[in-house]
């Protein structure tokens, strides 16, 4: 028995494919296996390995949503045990906002400025609804310069 496509043609797959380069391609950031048939295989029939390394530790396929990690940060390293399984995209670029922390400080809790860039002084830290993080000294300077830019550009439109 053979798998035909829509036009007839027989659907080759694995080695038969014109596509087939020994199924595991390192070519890209990640490590992808041809599965043409797998939910998440894109164009050319492939998946992230480390999708399929995932799917197999949980005996499923992962919710649509869903994210695999890289705990060493090695994105071609899909030992099981490098593999975090994420719900969403929020949950994991949290815990890449606290792997940076951590490097950072040795704080995965510190909240980094997005004014100065710096871990300093978490105390000082406030965090917007938006999810920005900032020193309220640093945002005070902030917005003074923000008011005097204002300031100028009216001045220099004035003397016009
Ligand atoms: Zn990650
Ligand atoms: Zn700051």
């Amino acid at each position: 028995m053979s798998a035909v496509d829509r036009m007839g043609r027989p659907i080759r797959r694995g080695p038969e494919s014109p596509q087939w380069r020994g199924g595991r391609c390192t070519s890209s950031a990640y490590v992808t296996l041809l599965v043409p048939d797998h939910p998440r295989a894109g164009k050319q029939g492939r998946v992230c390995e480390h999708v399929l390394v995932a799917e197999r530790a949980l005996g499923k396929y992962l919710p649509s949503t869903a994210e695999v990690h890289h705990v060493d940060e090695n994105k071609q390293n899909n030992d099981p045990h490098n593999l975090v399984i994420c719900q969403d995209h929020a949950y994991h670029g949290l815990l890449h906002r606290r792997m940076r922390a951590f490097k950072a400080c040795g704080n995965p809790n510190a909240r980094c400025c997005v004014r100065c860039g710096s871990y300093r002084d978490q105390e000082d830290i406030r965090v917007s609804r938006g999810g920005q993080s900032y020193h309220r000294s640093c945002q005070a300077k902030h917005e003074r310069e923000r008011k005097a830019a204002i300031r100028a550009a009216r001045r220099t439109r004035g003397s016009v």
